[in-house]
């Protein structure tokens, strides 16, 4: 059992985070995880790219995020012998005492990371998952993948309350993106999702599905869609690093008075388009990792 902490593998035990470490008192940081297929990363240098760009965002220095995010995500694989799994990586600001602006430049970020194993959601991927739809109450700079989760984590726990697999968040009537998953429809056999702005994370899954649809010849818009156009949508799925491709049967809502109304999206079962993109997914898993 192994951490990275500042580009060393060292036992998970002697990991150790200081109180006044900014990721603990502020969220100050930004994190990544990334999908380890057949015992190796999958697009991770997207991940490793969008953490640069996280870092860039919150004026974060950290040289060679890159490299470095890359070869401690591979030491990490190695170190733990992952085959089907997941590295998780975070970068805060680092040590310094407890005041809100930024410390002295002088102040050195703080790598760490971890893996491990964990199976391809097949069940969930192929029967799909009920989702409760909540008011999203996250900040206003969901692009960067920050440590600042609570919203997430809030929804999440709302949602495994009522037995769904994931909460889906709408602002003012638009649907933005899932807890922790970005979120797709398909009207009138073209596929909706957000536009990539300050509102959602622009997901790595959801990148590589505009790909895979392109391929397939399947049309693909970036517009912003409403409540009412999810409820009337043939298919819905979300999707992400850990999630893939999961269709979404059935969505919950909560009324003023507590009382929970339950929409079927489509028939009730993964419908034809999102089929054919977790083929897609699927395929290129297997191409990309192949021995
Ligand atoms: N949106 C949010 C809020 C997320 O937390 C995630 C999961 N990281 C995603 C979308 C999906 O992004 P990705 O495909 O890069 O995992």
């Amino acid at each position: 059992n192994w951490a990275l902490y500042q580009d060393t593998l060292i036992p998970r035990q002697d990991a150790k985070i200081d109180i006044e470490d900014r990721g603990y008192q502020f969220g100050d940081g930004v994190y990544e995880v990334i999908r380890v297929y057949n015992g190796k990363l999958f697009l991770a240098e997207a991940h490793a790219k969008r953490m640069e760009r996280s870092l860039k965002e919150l004026r974060i220095p950290f040289p060679d995020c890159t490299k470095r995010v890359l070869k401690g995500a591979q030491m990490l694989v190695e170190a733990e012998g992952i085959v089907d799994g997941i590295v998780y990586l975070q970068i805060s600001r680092g040590i310094a005492p407890r005041v809100h602006q930024f410390p002295s430049s002088a102040t050195i970020p703080i790598f760490t990371g971890s893996a491990s194993s964990l199976p391809r959601p097949f069940s969930y991927m192929d029967q799909g998952i009920e989702v409760l739809l909540l008011p999203d109450i996250r900040w206003l700079r969901n692009d960067i993948k920050s440590l600042n989760l609570l919203g997430a984590v809030l929804s999440k726990q709302q949602a495994k309350e009522r037995g769904c697999y994931e909460a889906i968040l709408e602002r003012a009537g638009i649907l933005t993106e899932g807890s922790s998953s970005n979120l797709f429809i398909v009207s009138r056999g073209e596929l909706l999702t957000h536009p990539a702005n300050n509102l959602i994370l622009n997901g790595i899954t959801r990148l590589e599905i505009f790909r895979l649809a392109a391929e397939a010849k399947l049309a693909c818009k970036e517009v912003t869609y409403t409540v009412d156009e999810l409820f009337a949508a043939d298919e819905a799925f979300i999707c992400g690093t850990t999630t893939e491709i999961m269709p979404i049967r059935t969505v919950t809502t909560i009324d003023a008075e507590n009382r929970a109304y339950h929409y079927t999206i489509g028939t009730g079962a993964p419908g034809p388009l999102t089929k054919t993109l977790q083929k897609a997914f699927d395929r290129l898993v297997k191409d990309v990792t192949a021995d």
